[in-house]
């Protein structure tokens, strides 16, 4: 596995792949990787001949500079995990190699980045766009892997690639979760074991909703009031927003017709988590959740 830590030398090391006739396929993380980013990882290699993890804190998608400075770091484990999963490159570039000087580019994708964790995380879609395009860019054709944990990220880059006409085919990965059902992040270490106790009102509002949409509930209003209930019940220091939008354009719906997403963040003891599932009504059935055994070293 190589680690590079310049673009040109990315640019190479994918040029030459491309040039054997592989495959690419790209994971963008930031690092401090779990199951939830294994996950992506192993789908990547299943599919691709050539895979390329990032690892880039990216400190123009933090909208709170605490939160950007306690971001774990610890990069020879990741390392380690990469090589263990059969990784050919990890970009891991410095600050200064990705922005040499402040960039006076600015993409913004409208409407998918306004609602939901674009109000809540001022300026934090900004700066995803930009170094997702920057890391597309960078690697050229490719698939390119992200988690439906952050699902409107993943329907914002989907777009950001379209509408730019980039090559690069976004694949949406399957939420990953512990045992317990909170979704898998970077951030849970942060959590002592009372939060944790807490976050669960998180999982447990969103199955809540889902599972009245599955019984045949449709009406968004009283929905919400019900998994609102589930959301106090941790208690969560403070919740910033429980909603069902849309799953292919995030706008909220006041009535479940097709594919939604229930989304969720709260905040505890300094911790901001965020998830979402996804519910399909008219006969298409939810796609199976997956969730990571440790005894199986898998996903189930
Ligand atoms: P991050 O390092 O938090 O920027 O995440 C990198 C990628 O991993 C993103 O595409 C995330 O959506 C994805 N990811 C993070 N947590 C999970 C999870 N629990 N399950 C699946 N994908 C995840």
């Amino acid at each position: 596995m190589k680690t590079v830590r310049t673009i040109p030398r990315m640019r190479s090391e994918v040029g030459a792949a491309r040039a054997r006739g592989d495959s690419i396929g790209l994971v963008p993380t930031m690092g401090a990787l779990h199951e939830g980013h294994m996950s992506l990882i192993r789908r990547a290699r299943m599919e691709c001949r050539f895979v390329v993890v990032s690892i880039f804190v990216n400190q123009r998608q933090f909208d709170s500079p605490s939160d950007f400075h306690s971001y774990l770091r610890p990069l020879e484990d990741d390392l380690a995990m990469c090589e263990a999963a059969g990784v050919d490159a990890v970009f891991s570039p410095a600050a200064g190699e990705m922005y040499p000087e402040p960039p006076l580019t600015r993409i913004i994708v409208s409407n998918i980045s306004e609602r939901m964790e674009g109000a809540f995380r001022p300026g934090h879609f900004e700066g995803v766009a930009l170094v997702v395009a920057k890391l597309f860019s960078i690697t050229g054709e490719c698939r390119a892997y992200f988690g439906e944990k952050d699902a409107q990220q993943l329907c914002l880059v989907t777009r950001l690639a379209a509408d730019l006409d980039i090559p690069v085919q976004v694949v949406g990965c399957p939420t990953v979760r512990d045992a317990d059902g909170l979704a898998m992040s970077s951030r849970n270490v942060r959590l002592s074991a009372d939060d944790r106790d807490r976050a669960l009102c998180l999982p447990r509002a969103l199955f809540r909703v889902r599972d009245s949409i599955e019984a045949g509930r449709r009406e968004v209003a009283s929905l919400l009031e019900e998994g609102a209930a589930e959301l106090r019940s941790g208690p969560p220091d403070s919740i910033d927003y429980l909603e069902v939008v849309d799953a292919h354009c995030m706008s909220p719906v006041e009535r479940v017709e097709s594919e939604v997403l229930v989304c969720g963040a709260i905040r505890i003891s300094g911790t901001r988590l965020i998830d979402n599932v996804r519910v399909s009504v008219a006969g298409s059935p939810p796609p199976a959740a997956v969730s990571y055994d440790p005894r199986r070293g898998g996903i189930r």
